[in-house]
């Protein structure tokens, strides 16, 4: 028997919200003509030493480290400071430090905004390696890490606060089980104790405006969409006050935290036809997960754009577009072992971490998952899907052919 999909968020057209970003991206971070011409992309500028003809101009420059200037490899070169421009921009904030991976990012956030003694709120659906690092690196510094649901609401949520809470991190939606997190009530509990609200906001770039829900510090790996081409890896941290600046900005810089300018240049050029390129693979996902979330075999999906995703109603209140990566959760019945056989046998769909890329790629999601809370843990074999530029009618095609090689009781 088929089930009926989801029809309920068709209103909003998905893929249509990232065409609005299609001319801001194609202009930005491109060189303005000089009289005698010059190359529409930026040159590389590799270095460490910068030069200066006098002592005094060296010094004057050294004042400048807060402004997105050129003064020492380590602390930004030309193209990366571009590249902080245009993500400042796209995000909607005042000011970005780019570093070396999304993993770098959310590290450098959470060390620039926490000392020792301080209490951190991880949802419990966090991107694994940022919970690692607050549990074996942080614990070390005396920083206290509790993880709350994702979903919890005022009164739950109140019950994790401490005197000496000063972060609280979301990630929206979280990895691997996709739940869409209330933002601006995280901002309000946050800002209610003099907190900070810092957010992942990596599945939602461009789709997302994170300083309008009252986010203090937004998080990108750059090395999905903007990069686009499983070739880089970079991170991006941006701010809207000038305070939360000079604390980032002090941070990267004692930290020796910045990006290549080989990887910055890359991430310049993908994000040239990242509206393109996620316009498809968003339309793309929306169409799989409704086919998948139609099929038998298959118990749930979790697409924030789907009404059985948790926290729909935060997607459709807060987004103005979805991403080309969500879950899947098979029905009782099926084994992890028969899922494996499945994802093994798929001929467009590698098996991989990481997405954002062109590639179609699959990942189990069962196995290595952390939860400190039961709820939300998938209850069958489950897996994540990051939908590429294929044509979607033969990613379906893999799929039901791979689907019906699956035993359903
Ligand atoms: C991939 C990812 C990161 C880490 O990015 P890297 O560049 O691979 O280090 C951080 N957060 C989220 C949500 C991610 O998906």
């Amino acid at each position: 028997m088929e089930k009926t999909p989801s029809s309920e968020s068709s209103e909003r057209i998905i893929g249509a919200g990232w065409q609005k970003l299609a001319t801001f991206l194609t202009h930005a971070g491109r060189q303005k003509p000089e009289r005698d011409g010059s190359f529409v992309n930026p040159p590389i500028e590799r270095g460490s030493t910068v030069v200066f003809p006098t002592v005094a101009d060296m010094e004057a420059q050294g004042a400048q480290a807060y402004e997105h200037e050129l003064v020492y490899g380590a602390m930004g070169n030309p193209v990366q400071h571009e590249l902080e421009r245009v993500i400042a921009a796209l995000e909607g904030g005042q000011h970005t430090q780019v570093v070396n991976s999304g993993l770098a990012a959310c590290t450098v956030a959470l060390l620039a905004f926490l000392k020792g003694g301080d209490h951190l709120l991880l949802p419990d659906s966090v991107y694994g390696p940022t919970r690692r690092f607050a549990v074996n690196f942080l614990a070390r510094f005396g920083v206290e890490t509790s993880f709350y649901p994702p979903r919890a609401n005022e009164a739950e949520l109140r019950a994790y606060m401490k005197p000496h809470t000063a972060v609280i991190f979301a990630e929206s939606p979280g990895s691997h089980t996709f739940e869409v997190q209330d933002i601006p009530l995280l901002a309000r509990m946050a800002h209610g104790v003099g907190a900070r609200l810092l957010l992942d906001n990596t599945w939602g770039i461009g789709a997302f405006q994170p300083f309008t829900h009252g986010v203090d510090v937004s998080i990108q790996a750059l090395t999905k969409y903007p990069a686009g081409h499983a070739d880089v890896i970079l991170g991006a941290i941006t701010v809207q006050k000038p305070e939360d600046w000079r604390a980032l900005r002090r941070a990267a810089i004692e930290l020796g935290a910045c990006g290549a300018p080989d990887e910055c240049w890359l991430t310049l050029r993908g994000l040239k036809t990242m509206a393109v390129r996620l316009a498809q693979q968003a339309r793309s996902a929306y169409a799989l997960a409704q086919w998948l979330e139609s099929r038998p075999e298959v118990a749930c999906v979790r697409h924030p754009a789907l009404p059985s995703c948790p926290g729909h109603a935060f997607w459709k209140r807060d987004f103005q577009d979805a991403s080309g990566l969500f879950g899947v959760e098979l029905a009782a019945g099926i084994t992890q072992e028969a899922m494996i056989a499945m994802l093994d046998g798929l001929k467009l769909f590698s098996i991989g971490a990481s997405w954002g890329g062109y590639e179609s790629l699959v990942l189990p999601t069962s196995g290595g998952l952390t939860r400190h809370h039961e709820e939300g843990f998938p209850s069958g074999a489950a897996f994540r899907i990051q939908v590429g530029l294929e044509a979607v009618e033969d990613l379906q095609a893999d799929f039901a052919r791979g689907l019906a090689g699956l035993a359903v009781k």
